[in-house]
């Protein structure tokens, strides 16, 4: 069977803000991002292990929202959150509210692997860090001129801020295939401390099955109230939509602007929506087909 990988970097009002330098370095990182997770599948990875590589390197590269360079809360803080799928064995695990946990995603994995439990929050989930050996910064680490400037300009004038991309996720169909979701967040600019978006929420902003994986990002709250990656697999079964359909379809449900989503399913098949300005993106295949994105 043929694989394919998925990424995004975020969704918003994004080109207006867009300098031709970031452009540039989000250009040259976009393809080596999304070959992190193309070289592992080429070489028998499952798409569990894919979408947890490639969203650590996602949350390691600071142009996008996530780990370091994640924005900031209107305390001044970061308060991370992410959450993997597995839709061969139907199994999820998602942290919210961290502080000092370096890969979001690396948590929520272990999660899913070593307990019982979907979600895990707070200082619950910063003990497991400590106690599994994670690596762990200051809060401040996460930090960056950029986002600081940004809360700034939001806290002077909350009305005049755009919703700015503050996600990353992957989707992933491996070999023999099995597809598999992440989504790793700072969550969104001058936010309230304790809130919690639709990145660490299982059906939300993240869903995998033996059908297909999505990774969501957006307006979180729209999200939240759409279900939206778990209704993109019930259209598809309930509602015999395509892949193409279904995510379609649902982004079309939510007001204009919410945001986009990426979405492969077990044939390999991706679709990569988004009704807002833009939404940083790139995919490969085992066909040879692999391209990147930031404008429709
Ligand atoms: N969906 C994220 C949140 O609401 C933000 C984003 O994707 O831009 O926390």
């Amino acid at each position: 069977m043929g694989w394919a990988i998925a990424i995004h970097g975020g969704a918003g009002a994004i080109l207006q803000s867009l300098t031709d330098s970031h452009r540039a370095a989000v250009e040259q990182a976009l393809p080596e991002l999304t070959e992190v997770g193309a070289s592992m599948l080429r070489n028998g990875a499952t798409a569990l292990d894919v979408v947890e590589k490639a969203t650590i390197a996602l949350e390691e590269c600071e142009l996008f929202q996530a780990g370091r360079g994640s924005v900031l809360t209107a305390a001044g803080t970061h308060e991370l959150e992410a959450s993997i799928m597995d839709g061969q064995m139907g199994k999820a695990g998602a942290v919210c509210g961290l502080r000092t946990v370096r890969n979001p995603i690396q948590l929520a994995r272990q999660v899913l692997e070593r307990t019982d439990h979907a979600f895990v929050g707070g200082s619950g989930a910063e003990d497991l860090a400590k106690a599994w050996e994670l690596d762990r910064v200051p809060n401040e680490w996460f930090t960056t001129e950029r986002r600081l400037d940004e809360l700034r300009r939001h806290l002077s004038d909350p009305d005049a801020s755009r919703p700015h991309p503050a996600t990353v996720g992957a989707v992933a169909c491996d070999e023999k295939g099995f597809v598999a979701a992440a989504t790793s967040t700072g969550g969104t600019t001058g936010k309230l401390p304790g809130r919690i978006g639709d990145a660490p929420l299982i059906n939300a902003g993240t869903w995998a099955d033996s059908r297909v994986a999505v990774s969501c990002t957006g307006i979180g709250e729209r999200f939240i109230l759409a279900g939206a990656a778990r209704m993109v697999a019930a259209r598809m079964e309930l509602a015999g939509d395509s892949i193409e359909e279904a995510a379609k379809r649902v982004m079309a449900s939510m007001p204009p602007e919410s945001g986009g989503m990426i979405a492969v399913d077990t044939a390999g098949k991706m679709t990569l929506p988004f009704t807002s300005q833009g939404m940083y993106r790139g995919w490969a295949n085992s066909d040879g087909d692999r391209g990147i994105g930031i404008g429709p």
